[in-house]
């Protein structure tokens, strides 16, 4: 029988709502035999839930998604299959959570001078320990009832150029090859169609040395995955696919959404 994969979902050691159990319980309730758990900036979720999703079956895989930077754009690139014992990995992860934890500081100051009153404590709180971002920012901001969105707080106050942005430090993509091929990993480019100018990046990252393309996800349409499942096999290169799912946080995909047949990701399987 064939088994299936969702290989892109996040949890609260991120910018998702779910524990790492809630997402092995949610997966196999609905039908998903391989999952990876793709937190930013951190693998807390697998070295918490591993044994936990061996005893019910599930196959629980590596990863993380990381902060690119190519070009000026702001591209994530999902890791996976890597050495989670890589000592180079786990600094450099925890080098950019303390990135994201200042820049956290950085934005509640913003919004303050801007006469958005919201409590640091309160942003810690819902990034529970994990890779703080944006997205608890925002939610922060929802609760105090100053935007009825998340949506709405990226577009009016915390999106790219809008009045509480503050830059984060990325990964120069070929840095994030190198890292995480040394340690025996996989990469693909997470939803290519989300980049500005994508049809000229998403080929160069292939270059760089990235190894596959996500081309299943609820942001991909139908004529961009045809063309994104050609390029990768021109290139020798595989495909991913994930959900994207972030519980009650955002509304990308759902869990379960997404199943990618095991056959299409084989280089990963040979690696776990
Ligand atoms: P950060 O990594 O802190 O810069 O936050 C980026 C994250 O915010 C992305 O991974 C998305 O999950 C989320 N995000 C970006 N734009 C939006 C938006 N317009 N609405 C909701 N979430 C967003
Ligand atoms: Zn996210
Ligand atoms: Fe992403
Ligand atoms: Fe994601």
């Amino acid at each position: 029988m064939t088994r299936f994969a969702d290989l892109h979902l996040h949890t609260y050691h991120s910018d998702g709502t779910r524990s790492p159990r809630e997402v092995i319980d949610l997966a196999r309730e609905r039908g998903l035999d391989i999952v990876a758990i793709s937190d930013h900036d951190n693998i807390a979720a697998y070295f918490e839930v591993k044994r936990y999703a061996d005893e019910r079956g599930v196959l629980l895989i590596a990863a993380t998604e990381l902060s690119c930077g190519y070009d000026g754009v702001d591209v994530h690139i999902l890791a996976y299959a890597f050495n989670t014992f890589d000592e180079r990995i786990d600094e450099r992860l925890r080098r950019f959570r303390e990135v994201r934890h200042r820049r956290g500081h950085a934005m509640v100051d913003k919004l303050k001078t801007l006469g958005y009153e919201i409590s640091l404590e309160r942003v810690e709180q819902l990034a529970a320990g994990g890779a703080m971002g944006r997205p608890h920012v925002a939610r922060a901001l929802v609760e105090r009832g100053y935007v009825a969105s998340i949506n709405e707080a990226f577009d009016k106050l915390l999106g790219g150029g809008k009045p509480a942005y503050v830059e984060k430090a990325r990964f120069a993509v070929v840095e994030a090859v190198a890292l995480i091929h040394d340690a025996g990993g996989l990469l693909s480019v997470a939803h290519p169609t989300l980049y500005r100018d994508h049809e000229r990046i998403v080929p160069e990252l292939l270059d760089a040395g990235v190894d596959a393309i996500e081309i299943f996800h609820p942001n991909v349409d139908e004529e961009n995955r045809e063309r994104y499942r050609n390029l990768a096999r021109f290139r020798g290169k595989f495909v991913t696919g994930g959900s994207d799912d972030h519980g009650t946080a955002k509304e990308v995909g759902t869990l379960g959404s997404v199943r990618v047949p095991e056959a299409l990701i084989g280089p990963i399987l040979e690696r776990v």
